[in-house]
């Protein structure tokens, strides 16, 4: 059996290296067992750290790794559908940097495919208010989904999947421009599996880990570190602005109501009000948006996304 492991990743140079290692031995036992081999399949997001330097060194050391370029930041959901169309394995595993999931849950997700199931979701368990920010995250994804026209119904989202080589290739085969598996792999008919697991970390000491990681990196100095005009620095940028709009409205309105003390005034406080309101829907919307980015990868299309596999890097 063939194990594909795509990893969607956006600046993780802190802890890249470490979880790569560990997906990378875990997936050796799982091929070991099942007599086959394996895949990790990483998606460089537009990373702008030295994310990328860390991906290329090690596809250099190992074949089995294989690489994604996006040309820019294009989302989660962009990442890991083409991180799905790319894979070649008889199952398909959708995991995250992150340190909080133990990659041995990854084993677990195996031994459901092999118990008969074609989509097997694992939660991981929430820590401290992770479970009010889960609700209202979700809140949220369910509304913007609405406004923006995403297919599917959002159910709640598993820190790592499974899908058979079955269930890939039905979530690949769909039509749909802006896909959002969090949402779409509900309605594609197959029955999905779920289990919960403990974190291996306290949020506390993934926070103490990502520190130390980060002054490593400092003392070595980041002679690589790229600082390029990315897409998530906009939205503060217009913030900016539009707070310095408002700003200027409400000194408008002001001024109107103490200069023109007759109808007049009215009027002027009637135009800057709205002036207002539609400065503070479009900053909103703005937000929204730009949350869309993250979470779902609002903007994929085949047309403006370019991508290279770099499966023979040496
Ligand atoms: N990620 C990505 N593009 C983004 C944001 C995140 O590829 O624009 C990757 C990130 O590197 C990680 C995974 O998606 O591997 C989950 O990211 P994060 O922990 O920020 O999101 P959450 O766990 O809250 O879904
Ligand atoms: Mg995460």
């Amino acid at each position: 059996m063939k194990t594909s492991l795509v990893l969607p990743i956006y600046n993780e140079q802190e802890i890249l290296q470490e979880v790569l290692a560990k997906y990378k031995s875990e997936l050796e036992e799982i091929a070991k067992e099942t007599n086959g081999t394996y895949e990790i399949i990483a998606v460089n997001d537009g990373c702008t750290d030295t994310s990328v330097d860390i991906l290329m060194a090690e596809a250099k050391k190992n074949r089995s790794l294989r690489i994604i370029n996006f040309d820019d930041r294009y989302g989660k959901q962009a990442a890991v559908t083409a991180g799905m169309e790319a894979a070649t394995g008889d199952v398909v595993i959708l995991a995250d940097i992150d340190l909080l999931n133990p990659v041995g849950v990854i084993t677990n997700l195996v031994q459901e495919y092999q118990n008969g199931s074609n989509i097997v979701y694992a939660y991981r368990e929430a820590i401290g208010r992770e479970k009010m920010r889960r609700r209202v995250g979700g809140f949220f994804i369910r509304g913007a989904s609405l406004l923006f026209d995403i297919d599917g119904e959002y159910t709640g989202k598993a820190n790592i999947s499974l899908f058979s080589r079955h269930a890939a290739d039905v979530l690949v085969a769909l039509p749909n421009k802006n896909k959002f598996l969090r949402t779409m792999d509900h309605w594609v008919g197959f029955e999905i599996k779920k289990f919960e697991f403990a974190s291996e970390y306290s949020k506390t000491e993934i926070t103490q880990k990502v520190r130390k990681a980060q002054a490593k990196k400092r003392a070595e100095g980041c002679p690589t570190m790229r600082r390029e005009k990315s897409r998530e620095h906009t939205p503060s940028k217009i913030y900016g602005v539009c707070a310095l709009i408002m700003t200027l409205l409400f000194i408008g309105t002001w001024i109107a109501l103490e200069v023109f003390t007759d109808g007049l005034g009215v009027i002027w406080a009637l135009v800057f009000i709205i002036a207002i309101a539609c400065a503070l829907l479009s900053t909103g919307l703005f937000f929204l948006r730009a949350l869309m980015v993250k979470r779902i990868g609002l903007i994929y299309s085949e047309e403006d996304m370019l991508y290279i596999i770099e499966s023979d890097v040496n």
